[in-house]
């Protein structure tokens, strides 16, 4: 059956994932809606991560399914390729080419995996970068880069694959406080522009303002999920209560 935008863009259903003997996913069902922005909030150590590199078939699951437009990730004869081009991930480590410019780093995918025309892809590459507001870093080293322009120089590279949908693991978790916010701002413009995105974050405040829903993890199960109005001023599991009491 084709896919259709009024469907779930990225489902997943009653998904169990184990390192081991350790159950780290245990059942966790999430839709992602086209145009969307989802937060997941949680604890250390509570499989979120897990779960957004599940989404993007980096991880395989044990039980379960997950479809990106429809597609199961984690069927065999799935192009796991055709997957990653369509959902773009960005992590709390950005990785750049530390010999490559900003430049090059964001036109590396597109140029080398997908083969895409040279010309073409520089004057994407310059777009993406001046979205990300970088306009004039372009030959700048990642060395040269603050972590927050480093940051959001993977976050152009991301996009140059012109992905569906993002998934941003704790992006800003590693950078000064100072940096945070620039970050936050390209992933809120980005969102407001109607890009899909499904975001573990520990930003607050984002989360109050940007997501249409909130789910809350703990140890592998979702333990709450509902509207930023409605996690913030009525979370009902103590987990959630707990660890709201803590941040707050
Ligand atoms: P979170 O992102 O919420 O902090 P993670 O998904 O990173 O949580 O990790 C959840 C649990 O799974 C942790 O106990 C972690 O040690 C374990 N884990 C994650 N990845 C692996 C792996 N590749 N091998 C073994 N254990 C792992
Ligand atoms: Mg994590």
């Amino acid at each position: 059956m084709a896919w259709t935008p009024d469907q779930p863009l990225v489902s997943c259903k009653d998904v169990h994932k184990s390192f081991g003997a350790v159950e780290v996913l245990k059942g966790v069902s999430l839709d992602v809606a086209q145009g969307e922005t989802i937060c997941i909030i949680g604890p250390s150590g509570s499989g979120k991560s897990t779960l957004l590199r599940c989404i993007n078939a980096l991880v395989p699951i044990d039980r379960g399914s997950i479809t990106v437009e429809g597609q199961e990730v984690h069927d065999p004869k799935l192009d796991k390729l055709a997957l990653r081009r369509k959902v773009g991930m960005v992590f709390q480590q950005y990785n750049l080419f530390p010999h490559k410019s900003a430049l090059q780093n964001v036109m590396m995918a597109p140029v080398t995996v997908l083969k895409q025309d040279r010309k073409e892809v520089e004057e994407r590459a310059y777009r993406l970068l001046k979205k990300v507001r970088l306009s004039g870093k372009e030959q700048a080293y990642p060395g040269e880069l603050s972590g927050g322009q480093q940051q959001r120089v993977a976050i152009a590279r991301s996009l140059a694959m012109n992905p569906d949908v993002m998934l941003f693991d704790e992006v800003t978790a590693a950078l000064d406080p100072e940096t945070v916010k620039e970050v936050l701002v390209t992933i809120r413009e980005l969102a407001e522009e109607g890009m899909t995105c499904l975001l573990v974050t520990h930003e607050m405040g984002f989360a109050r303002e940007v997501a249409d829903q909130i789910y809350f993890t703990d140890r592998g199960v979702i333990v709450e999920q509902g509207s930023p109005k409605e996690f913030f001023a009525n979370a009902k599991d103590p987990r959630t209560q707990e660890f709201l009491s803590q941040i707050l």
